[in-house]
């Protein structure tokens, strides 16, 4: 898979890929490109406020590690506030992207390509906080490979560390609470992000951009209290979750979930 490349490939039957290691595939450079041309991260940095700063803070947590850079929005966040920040990625676009929206804002990342599966292959040190932000930890298909991916972060945090996870409301699309048209926290006005197909073990969302050019994640739909329940067995003492950036989410439903998994 060249990072250049350009289509997304899914085969004839888009519904049938649910392969944890498509995802290199699935950000092609054309997708990374057009996604941060339409996402405003200064938007993005007012709708989260200081909610991650402040979890980092209130736990000691001064050494980062960026497990899902993406295009780099919050290691780039977390270095402006004065956080040492290491960050790590499984796609090679990716990171180059992350590098060039850093260095264009005038901080060079640190930057390791290691997928989450076989992370400490490739860091080799310990941080106080692992961040796995942006529905990120969805792009694991099978249960095995979310329990190595969360034992992979256990390892590297240390010993009184904090995993923060978020992951969209899944229930809520699984459960039909919400109109499936509703568009999604973080895509601005110009994407129209839409769960185009949903059963227990897919969640195939399509992402339109202006003059109908068109991407999918075929992502795996993550019940919240799934996630809880694998945080708590890979060994974490305590998992509290957040709905939206809010500590109290029961009167609405919330677009996102996040979750804080302390080591000790
Ligand atoms: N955190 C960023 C944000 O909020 O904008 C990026 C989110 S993007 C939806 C998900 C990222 O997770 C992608 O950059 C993808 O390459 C990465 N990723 C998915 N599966 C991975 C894996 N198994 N190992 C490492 N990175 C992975």
């Amino acid at each position: 898979m060249s990072i250049h490349a350009q289509s997304q490939d899914f085969g004839e039957n888009p519904l049938e890929v649910r392969d944890t290691d498509h995802y290199t595939s699935e950000y092609v450079h054309s997708f990374v490109e057009r996604w941060d041309q339409l996402i405003d991260w200064d938007a993005r940095a007012s709708g989260e406020g200081n909610f991650f700063m402040e979890v980092l803070r209130e736990h000691g947590a001064r050494k980062v590690l960026d497990a899902a850079t993406g295009t780099g929005f919050h290691s780039v966040q977390l270095l402006r506030a004065g956080f040492e920040v290491t960050s790590a990625d499984g796609s090679p676009a990716m990171l180059a992207k992350a590098f060039e929206n850093a260095r264009q804002r005038s901080h060079i990342l640190r930057t390791v390509h290691a997928d989450w599966r076989w992370l400490n292959r490739d860091v080799h040190d310990y941080y106080d906080a692992v961040i796995c932000l942006g529905n990120s930890f969805t792009h694991l298909h099978d249960d095995n490979d979310r329990r190595k991916a969360l034992a992979e972060f256990y390892a590297t945090l240390r010993h009184d560390g904090i995993l923060i996870l978020d992951q969209r409301n899944y229930d809520a699309i699984l459960d039909r609470r919400v109109e499936p048209t509703h568009n999604y926290y973080y895509c601005g006005d110009n994407v129209r992000a839409t769960p185009e197909y949903v059963d227990e073990s897919l969640a195939r969302f399509r992402y339109e951009f202006p003059g109908k050019e068109v991407f999918h994640l075929n992502m795996f739909p993550l019940r919240k209290n799934y996630v809880r329940r694998l945080l708590r067995e890979v060994g974490f003492q305590k998992v509290t979750t957040y709905g939206d950036f809010q500590e109290t989410y029961h009167d609405k439903e919330p677009d996102f979930f996040i979750h804080v998994a302390e080591k000790s």
